[in-house]
């Protein structure tokens, strides 16, 4: 049977010996708050990545909003139609827009065009 996650080494806080896992040798037992607590740190760690990936994405989406002199919202309605949230994200400072985050744009104006008469600019 294969493990889910890889077990972690750590100090018994009661025994102070190495436990693996929740559960040490002498029976004390991780409280299921810190257990949950390391989960949500582990997640932290793999959605990091995507962090970046978002930071880079609204620094150009931004730039491409200045360059074309957009609302200041505008980047953000752009960034929200890609990810689906708000930007919570420090943008990463861009020198220029690339070819993805483009053809995006172009995509968003595409399925504008498309029936959706609202522009972004009347949502914002
Ligand atoms: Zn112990």
């Amino acid at each position: 049977m294969k493990e889910k996650k890889e077990p972690k080494v750590k100090q018994c806080p009661q025994c102070y010996q190495e436990m693996v896992g929740i559960r040490c040798k002498c029976g004390y037992e991780v409280p299921i708050r810190e257990q949950l607590e390391t989960d949500a740190q582990e997640l932290q760690k793999i959605t990091k990545a995507s962090k970046n990936d978002k930071a880079e994405w609204l620094g150009q989406l931004q730039l491409y909003a200045a360059q074309k002199r957009y609302q200041a919202g505008y980047a953000a309605h752009l960034y929200r139609q890609k990810f689906g949230v708000w930007p919570r994200v420090e943008p990463k400072r861009a020198d220029q827009v690339s070819e993805e985050v483009m053809n995006f744009i172009k995509y968003t104006f595409i399925k504008r065009a498309k029936g959706n008469a609202r522009t972004i600019s009347q949502a914002a």
